[in-house]
């Protein structure tokens, strides 16, 4: 299925769709689908790891995919200790739970980049973590990747297939139930398969669940610290937060949401001395095999479109949501013209520092593109300081920014919901207060331009 449809084309002998993802993606779909056979995969060596998918483009490793290592290692930690403390076996602390990472794609010069990178830091971010049985992974751990024509533009078909079969769903490598049925119970080759709670991640991982057929629980925040291996998710737009369980010992497939597991950097000194985790290829034939059993749906046609930083604007942006400060307009902002102040005080942070968010009220009227929409429906974002402006704070934006550091609100109207999640609010009409406020950034920075 195709998530999250932009517009379709007119009739013709495909159908054409657009979708909203960190760019305009255009795909066809041929009218008559054939039924997928499933193909078997080698698998890699079990041990109650996790498969963790990487999120990359143009040969950079997406920051959210460490934060999905981060969350498949809480969680196989906070399950282990649940089974040591019922059994008598050795301690949790002591028994490593190694982590795959998957990195897939159609390029291999990008597809070895983002490999490369996720090698020093899942190695660098294991080895240096205070507990210890993530600790113990990092000499078990690697990266494995695949590489085929369908694999590439984040296309989920081929993808979930591919994850599918890794998780033991191929035919030949289970042997049992629909969809061979492999990862639930007890012999499932990974304990966890996580993917990054983006948009990449959202597309990809409920179909190879449903390939699996395992469930999976979307857009994880924490874990239960303690020892049961439980799960919380927002729901209600975030207005409530719920905690679940898987109830057997498969699989436990999960998209983890970025800004809830924060990962820093990796400092030099601690890449330096700890070794990258090994690169190994899937063989061509073995991918191919899964590819072949996927169905034949989507093929990629073209970008189109900006960036998450875009936005009609500069290149120097960062992602949304890795940026340490957003500035977000809404509605109130009228016009392009408007908008364009948003962008313009974005800026003034500096190259790399503050990326553009939007409302989806903004989104619709078109003063901003889809990708920047922060919400419920739009990203979710926690940087160090978000500056919403001629934002009311309704429910369903709110959701996507209030674990944002420091919250900065400019509204006219001193009642608006936003200021009951501002740290700072400012009443006032955003045309006088937002030339005040980029020239005193700019000072703050020493009047660089
Ligand atoms: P408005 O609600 O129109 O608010 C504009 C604000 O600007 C007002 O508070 C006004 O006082 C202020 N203002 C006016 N003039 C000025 C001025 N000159 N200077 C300063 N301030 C001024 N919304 C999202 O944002 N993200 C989502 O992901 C999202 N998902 C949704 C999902 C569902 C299922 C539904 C039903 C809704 C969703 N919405 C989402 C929409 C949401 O309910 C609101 O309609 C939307 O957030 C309102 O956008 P806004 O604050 O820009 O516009």
């Amino acid at each position: 299925m195709i998530f999250d449809l932009l517009s379709l084309s007119p009739p013709g002998p495909t159908h054409r769709f657009t979708l909203a993802l960190a760019q305009k993606k255009i795909y066809k779909l041929p009218r008559a689908q054939t039924a997928a056979a499933i193909a078997s995969s080698s698998v890699p060596p079990s041990g109650q790891g996790a498969l963790v998918l990487a999120e990359h483009s143009s040969g950079q490793l997406s920051p959210a995919t460490l934060s999905a290592v981060a969350a498949a290692s809480q969680l196989l930690s906070s399950a282990a200790t649940a089974s040591s403390s019922s059994s008598s076996s050795s301690p949790a602390s002591s028994r490593p739970h190694p982590i795959t990472v998957l990195v897939a794609g159609d390029d291999a010069a990008g597809v070895a980049s983002a490999a490369a990178a996720a090698a020093s830091s899942v190695a660098a971010m294991l080895s240096s973590s205070a507990n210890p049985a993530a600790a113990a992974s990092a000499s078990s751990s690697r990266i494995i990747t695949a590489i085929h024509p369908r694999l590439g533009h984040g296309l989920a078909e081929g993808l979930a297939q591919l994850v599918a079969d890794l998780c033991g769903a191929g035919s030949s490598s289970s042997g049992s139930g629909s969809n061979g049925g492999g990862s639930g119970g007890g012999n499932a080759p990974f304990a966890a398969v996580a993917a990054p709670g983006s948009t990449f991640g959202r597309n990809v991982l409920p179909r190879a669940a449903a390939l699996a057929s395992r469930d999976m629980v979307s857009d994880v925040i924490a874990v239960d610290p303690g020892n049961s291996g439980t799960l919380t998710r927002p729901v209600y737009a975030g207005a409530a937060l719920e905690t679940v369980a898987f109830g057997d010992g498969g699989a436990r497939f999960f998209t983890a949401r970025p800004s809830a597991f924060p990962v820093a950097a990796p400092d030099a000194s601690a890449s330096s001395s700890s070794p990258p985790l090994p690169v190994e290829a899937l063989p061509a034939s073995e991918v191919e095999a899964a590819i072949s059993a996927a169905s034949p749906a989507a093929s990629w046609l073209g970008d189109s479109g900006g960036g998450s930083g875009g936005g009609g604007g500069s290149p120097d942006r960062p992602d949304l949501g890795a940026a340490r400060v957003v500035v977000a307009g809404g509605r109130a902002l009228a016009d392009t013209a408007g908008f364009a102040s948003i962008g313009s005080l974005a800026d003034a942070f500096g190259p790399g520092v503050a990326a553009v968010g939007a409302s989806r009220a903004a989104v619709d009227a078109g003063l901003a593109p889809n990708e920047l929409q922060v919400g419920q429906t739009g990203r979710s974002v926690a940087p160090d300081l978000y500056v919403a402006v001629g934002i009311s704070g309704a429910a369903q934006h709110v959701a996507g920014m209030r674990a944002s550091k420091c919250i900065v609100a400019i509204n006219t109207d001193g009642d608006s919901p936003i200021f009951s999640v501002a740290d700072y609010g400012l009443v006032g009409d955003w045309r006088e207060a937002l030339p005040k406020l980029e020239e005193a950034v700019r000072a703050r920075r020493g009047g660089a331009k």
